[in-house]
């Protein structure tokens, strides 16, 4: 998990927390959370397994 500033594209992984402003241009109210590469395959990955588990339950029939 990491964020990123939306005026600069910016990109850190420093804390947990969301930091007021950019560390980068200083801009306040610019930064957005940022999926890693993983995350964004682990969501793609249970959204293809909701589509498997439903076609399993229609084909069962
Ligand atoms: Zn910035």
């Amino acid at each position: 998990m990491g964020y990123y500033c939306t005026n600069c594209n910016y990109k850190y992984t420093k804390d947990n927390k969301m930091p007021a402003k950019c560390p980068y241009c200083s801009s306040a109210g610019t930064i957005k959370k940022s999926q890693t590469a993983q995350d964004l395959l682990n969501s793609i990955t249970d959204e293809m397994e909701v589509v498997e588990q439903s076609r399993k339950e229609r084909s069962a029939r």
